[in-house]
């Protein structure tokens, strides 16, 4: 099906050429019609299927063809996102597409100046996109007229409840009209996600891409072997392969990617690492240094890299085991993006066997077992080493998900509860 048949205003039809897509993907050909149409949705899609245009575009379309609210002010579609990373690239998707039309955007996200963001609102604003903390800063000084708000949007909802934003979130749409369109995007569709429709939504449609969870099918999954003690030269041994020219690598702790990148530093490759300690200046940095190639390698903590739009990632490396399935399928739908071919590297250490089996049987495929050639598995662990320094909190297996101290500082206080204890939904699925 072709994007014109999609019923898409001419100037958004441009700028998608622009961006060099031929036609939509399946979550787009299924989510654009039932939005213009005016339905409530929930779109079961990860990241990596085309996700954030399937709302964008529709969005962008009724809000061209409709008068803007007579108060110059009024913001009138809100999109909810559990970062800034993700924030900040779905503001560039909306730039992108919405480059021949009069319409006004802004992101506001904390750990940054607000001013701008201030100076943004007070300008006028017509789509905005916002992480919960700052965004609820700005509405409290109201700052935010949603007086003429038709079209709210909650992506990556799984995330935002995983991260405790489900108060935060209901103070935000108790103060919205209640006649509006409101769709909702997730990976997964688990009963807490199901409550929140039902809180939220009004008789939505759904529309769902693959299967649960399943990683994009362009992505070859490999699993390498080894010790806890080599895994730094394993990875040193993978990138003499000049094949790995963009690789994001996934630690499960901060000060771990600091580690990592600095080891690979003393090797000469160009490193940038991206977690929650660094700055919303310096992430912007890494992230700009590795699209644009100026760095090979990029280390990241699984929340800092949520909604990483990279285009033309080569491998995602899975340094550390992802503690949960679903962080397993965010971290490869790094790679595969589009219609683009990418490899999914884990290193598999023993302690990590029974989470490898877990995976498999969640994401419903094996992942292809490999052994680095030419690469020396039998030096000893150094002395005094103790079993692998795992980073795995509360050694439970209901303990909650990863430290408090890597959440996104998305909006500044503490008002959010934290993460959500695992049995509260799709917890520690590696135990089971
Ligand atoms: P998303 O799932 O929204 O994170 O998008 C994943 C990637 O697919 C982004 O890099 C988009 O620019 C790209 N993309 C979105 N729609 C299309 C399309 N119709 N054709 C090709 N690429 C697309």
């Amino acid at each position: 099906m072709p994007f014109l048949s999609l019923g898409l205003d001419a100037n958004i039809l441009k700028a998608v050429q622009e961006a060099g897509y031929t036609e939509p993907t399946p979550i787009q050909s299924a989510a654009i019609p039932q939005i213009l149409a005016g339905h409530d949705l929930i779109g079961i899609a990860q990241t990596g299927t085309g996700k954030t245009a399937a709302f964008v575009l529709p969005i962008l379309a009724k809000l061209v063809g409709t008068t803007p609210h007579d108060r110059p002010r009024a913001i009138r579609a809100l999109i909810l996102a559990p970062t800034r990373e993700l924030a900040v690239q779905i503001e560039e998707n909306v730039r992108a597409y919405a480059r021949h039309l009069p319409i006004r955007a802004a992101t506001i996200y904390g750990g940054v100046s607000e001013r701008p963001q201030i100076q943004a609102l007070r300008g006028g604003v017509d789509l905005l996109v916002a992480t919960p903390g700052r965004l609820l800063d700005l509405m409290d000084r109201r700052l935010c007229d949603f007086s003429g708000l038709t079209f709210l949007v909650l992506d990556e909802a799984e995330r935002m409840l995983d991260m405790g934003f489900l108060p935060d979130i209901r103070r935000i749409v108790r103060a919205l009209p209640q006649r509006r369109q409101t769709l909702l995007f997730s990976a997964t569709l688990s009963q807490d996600i199901e409550a929140v429709t039902r809180e939220f939504l009004r008789a939505p449609k759904t529309v769902q891409i693959g299967r649960r969870a399943n990683p994009a099918e362009t992505v070859t999954q490999l699993a390498y072997e080894v010790p806890q003690h080599l895994k730094s030269s394993l990875l040193l041994h993978l990138l003499r392969e000049p094949g790995l020219n963009m690789v994001l690598v996934f630690s499960r702790m901060k000060h771990g990617a600091d580690r990592i990148a600095r080891g690979l530093e003393g090797k000469g490759i160009r490193t940038a690492t991206l977690h929650s300690n660094r700055s919303q200046n310096q992430r912007l940095r890494a992230l700009k240094d590795f699209k644009s190639g100026a760095v090979r390698v990029l280390v990241a903590t699984d929340i800092a890299a949520r909604g990483i739009d990279v285009d033309g990632i080569s491998h995602v490396v899975n340094y550390d085991f992802p503690m949960h399935p679903e962080d397993y399928v965010h971290r490869i739908g790094r790679t595969g993006r589009g219609h683009a071919v990418g490899d999914a590297i884990s290193f598999v250490t023993p302690e990590d066997h029974s989470a490898l089996r877990s995976l498999e049987r969640f994401i419903g495929r094996g992942l292809v077992r490999k052994r680095a050639e030419g690469f020396n598995y039998t030096v000893a662990a150094p002395a005094g080493a103790t079993a692998a320094p795992r980073e795995r909190h509360a050694g439970n297996s209901h303990g909650p998900r990863p430290p408090a101290a890597d959440r996104p500082s998305g909006g500044g206080s503490g008002r959010r509860s934290g993460f959500r204890s695992a049995s509260a939904g799709h917890g520690n699925r590696w135990r089971r």
